[in-house]
């Protein structure tokens, strides 16, 4: 993994836990990469031989830019999260949409198909999301940002499903997710949350705290929730398949994540 700073990552220890269930004499570790050193760091990677990368801020895209070949959803995106060496042709990947619609189904067992949504924000996160549904299925994508300019680039990836959302939309949404950091290091909550109500979804990607202040509201209201784990545990498992050719073993993956996140969090950090 590259990224600055990445040392409290909790990467190494999801990919590692896999490797040991899967009995995989192979070792994820994190490295601090500073800005500007991508494509020394991609070269290093083609002579070392070694597997792959997850990358991390701020690397995702200049990585994009740096490697020999881009998927669908890393192209769409400008940005790569994953790596893949493929005998010294390097392919980027992006995975956080993938993981975001798998942890879905696993955590609320709900599928995009048809459904409304909006997302609250339109950085990398939001953008991945939104292209994510928009491949899912999703029958409304609506994206409310502070900054209407950068709600108009993420509008763009879900096509014909894509709006510029008002409030008033998140109370009409089936699925409802925060995509900000609001909420992570303050008791904000990035909308008013008495416009949610029984019947609704709320996923707030954020993983620490567990419980955002947004998603104790959404509880009050009668909604589901979802907090960010289970995002950060299925854009892992994608890359981790991508790189072995192995079934992710996604039971040990995901126990040795939640015993490190535990009841209260980790402290935040690059994923
Ligand atoms: P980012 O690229 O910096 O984008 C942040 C977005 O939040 C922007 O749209 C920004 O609006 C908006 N925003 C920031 N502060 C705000 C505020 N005070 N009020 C309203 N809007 C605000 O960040 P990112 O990489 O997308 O990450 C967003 C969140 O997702 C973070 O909390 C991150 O931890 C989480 N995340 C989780 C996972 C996971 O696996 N669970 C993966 C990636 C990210 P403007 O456009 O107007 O600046």
């Amino acid at each position: 993994m590259i990224g600055d700073p990445v040392r409290h990552s909790l990467s190494p220890l999801i990919h590692n836990a896999g490797f040991s269930a899967r009995g995989l004499d192979w070792a994820y570790v994190a490295f601090t990469v500073i800005d500007g050193d991508v494509p020394r760091a991609l070269d290093g990677v083609r002579a070392l031989g070694v597997r792959g990368l997850s990358v991390t801020m701020p690397h995702k895209e200049a990585v994009a830019e740096h490697v020999d070949e881009l998927t669908e959803a890393a192209a769409a995106l400008g940005s790569v999260n994953c790596v893949v060496n493929r005998d010294g042709d390097l392919l980027g990947d992006n995975t956080d949409g993938a993981g975001f619609v798998a942890g879905l189904r696993h955590e609320l067992d709900m599928d995009p198909g048809g459904l409304s949504c909006v997302v609250v924000g339109a950085g990398g996160a939001a953008r991945a999301v939104v292209a994510a549904l928009a491949d899912a299925g999703a029958a409304r994508i609506g994206v409310l940002n502070r900054s209407r300019e950068r709600a108009r680039t993420a509008v763009e990836l879900a096509g014909a499903t894509g709006s510029i959302a008002t409030p008033t939309d998140l109370g009409e949404a089936d699925l409802v997710v925060n995509a900000t950091p609001v909420g992570m290091s303050d008791d904000a909550v990035p909308f008013d949350p008495s416009l949610l109500h029984a019947g609704q979804s709320v996923v707030d990607l954020i993983y620490h705290p567990l419980r955002t202040p947004l998603l104790l509201e959404a509880e009050q209201r009668g909604c589901r929730t979802a907090n960010g784990v289970s995002m950060l545990l299925f854009q892992a498992i994608a890359q981790w398949e991508q790189w072995t050719g192995v079934e992710a073993p996604v039971e040990q993956m995901n126990a040795a994540l939640r015993a490190a996140v535990g009841e209260n969090g980790r402290l935040p950090g690059n994923c």
